[in-house]
Formats: C-alpha cells, sequence, structure tokens
C-alpha cells in the first residue's frame, strides 16, 4: 500500500493509491489515480493531453 506522487508524460501531476491507500472498486489490481488534493474523484485519462494514464504514468499501469 502506498501513495505515490508522479505526474503524467505531459507534466500533469498526478497521485497513484494502491492498496488500502485506494478506494478503487474499477481494477482488480486496486490501483487509484486521482489528483492531487481532490480526494476520491478516480481518473482514468489525463484532463490535459487526454491519454491514458495507464500508459503514461508508469506506477498506474496495469499489473495482471
Ligand atoms: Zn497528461
Amino acid at each position: 500500500m502506498s501513495v505515490i506522487h508522479t505526474n503524467c508524460t505531459c507534466g500533469k501531476a498526478v497521485e497513484i493509491r494502491t492498496g488500502k491507500d485506494s478506494d478503487s472498486r474499477y481494477r482488480k489490481d486496486g490501483k487509484q489515480a486521482v489528483y492531487p488534493g481532490e480526494d476520491g474523484y478516480c481518473i482514468f485519462r489525463c484532463d490535459q493531453c487526454l491519454e491514458p494514464l495507464s500508459e503514461t504514468v508508469p506506477a498506474f499501469a496495469y499489473e495482471s
């Protein structure tokens, strides 16, 4: 479990939450991406470059 502060490839700051720090019900691996300060709102696509965060943020990549 951890909270990872990182960035999209475009520079947009994102926060990746895993394990007990995540409240994602959408992904089997339990990862959740939120914008810093916007608690509990799950994001999947960057609102700046519109790319899927699972592809632009290594910490948010899908784990099988
Ligand atoms: Zn982006």
